[in-house]
């Protein structure tokens, strides 16, 4: 059975140890050492990446009968062979200050809210906790947030501890599971104690600092989701930059930008009111000019054309007002919007036209028997359109 080193010092990065097993994985080559301080993805942890002899370990697997498997593209070496194990330093630093965040705040959210742990996931990009509980107040999570965070600040020290069943009863474990033989538990300070074989901080003042970034329900129960370490700084870099930006493009402090966007918002929608009431003034000027310009396509008097400078609502109510002038049919095309309207007295249904021309062209439209939209046109195929209604009214 594999040594782990990491159970007894999660900041070893570099070892020795003699290749005991190897074979083929899924296209792949695994090796089994003697000892190793390569962590195997296993209780919500990912696994640890690094070199074995320079050669890179892309995976590291706990087998059935708990051997760890590390996984290699080519062979690492043969039984008895001696190698040279490297664990990448940043990642085991982001697994540990995550893993270590994750405990402080299970144990925070019991002592806030009485909500426990019910599963982990320690992921890439961040990690979530699943508590017991349907609902987490703003208040609460504030709260739970300050108080992990006091624990980063206070620096406890991080203890590992093999416990056997007497010392299992002096320790206040949050969830002793079933197992046989000695226990590993992780102790930080008087705050926190839990069974876990992941690696963690020395102390807590390495975690860095501790964020809840969402919440989501899953399963009837909330999900927390969080960044801690070098992941949260990262995130705060990222927001600052985004938020830097916004403030001198709206040349205000960041802390004005909710307001004034909010005023900003506010100002677009009275603005577009006013477009529009403007446009519809405009519209039976502009509609007798397009009137002017119809002509006869067979039985019937037609206005057809494409519209760049009006938004849909006006084009809409265009179209309706050049077909009542001309007594015919108008066909206007804006952006990726197709608008047919006909007479009061035609013998035609703009609906049903509509609806023929989308299930030639794969269009989504359709509408009443006075007037019809469809969308998702292509704009250069204005004049297959145009002439495939312009047949149908003329069949
Ligand atoms: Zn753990």
């Amino acid at each position: 059975m594999t040594d782990r080193l990491y159970y007894r010092n999660s900041a070893l990065l570099t070892f020795e140890a003699e290749i005991v097993d190897t074979g083929a994985f899924e296209n792949r080559f695994y090796t089994v050492l003697d000892r190793s301080a390569f962590y195997p993805t296993s209780g919500g942890q990912l696994f640890d990446t690094g070199t074995l002899n320079e050669i890179a370990v892309i995976d590291v697997i706990e087998s059935e009968d708990k051997e760890v498997l590390h996984i290699t593209e080519v062979p690492v070496g043969k039984e008895g062979d001696t190698v040279t194990g490297k664990v990448d330093k940043q990642r085991r630093l982001k697994n540990r200050q995550v893993h270590t965040a994750q405990h402080i705040l299970s144990q925070a959210f019991i002592k806030v809210c009485g909500a426990e742990t019910v599963s982990v996931h320690l992921g890439e990009e961040y990690a979530t906790i699943e508590l017991n509980a349907a609902d987490i107040s703003d208040d609460n999570l504030l709260k739970t947030e300050k108080l992990a965070n006091k624990v980063v600040e206070d620096n406890l020290p991080v203890d590992i501890i093999f416990a056997d069943d007497e010392l299992l009863k002096y320790l206040p474990i949050r969830k002793i599971p079933e197992r046989e033989g000695e226990l590993r538990v992780i102790k930080i300070g008087d705050f926190e104690c839990s069974a876990c074989g992941g690696t963690h901080c020395n102390r807590t003042a390495e975690v860095g600092f501790i964020k809840i970034v969402g919440t989501e329900k899953i399963r009837g129960h909330v999900q927390i989701k969080f960044l801690a370490g070098n992941l949260a700084l990262m995130d705060y870099m990222n927001r600052f930059m985004v938020t830097n930006r916004l403030s001198k493009a709206f040349t205000c402090h960041v802390n004005d930008l909710p307001d004034k966007i909010e005023k900003l918002t506010q100002d677009y929608k009275t603005a577009q009111k006013k477009i529009t009431q403007l446009q519809k003034e405009l519209l039976p000027a502009r509609a007798e000019l397009l009137a002017g310009e119809a002509k006869m396509a067979g039985k019937v008097k037609a206005c057809c054309r494409i519209i760049s400078d009006l938004d849909n609502n006006a084009v809409n109510f265009l179209t309706a007002l050049v077909a009542d002038k001309i007594k015919g049919l108008a066909l206007f095309m804006t952006g990726e919007w197709l608008f047919l309207a006909v007479a009061d007295k035609t013998p035609f249904d703009a609906g049903e036209l509509m609806k023929q021309l989308a299930l030639q062209m794969q269009l989504k439209g359709g509408g009443s028997r006075k007037a019809a939209q469809a969308g998702g046109i292509e704009p250069d195929k204005f004049e297959e359109y145009k002439d495939f209604i312009l047949k149908l009214v003329n069949e």
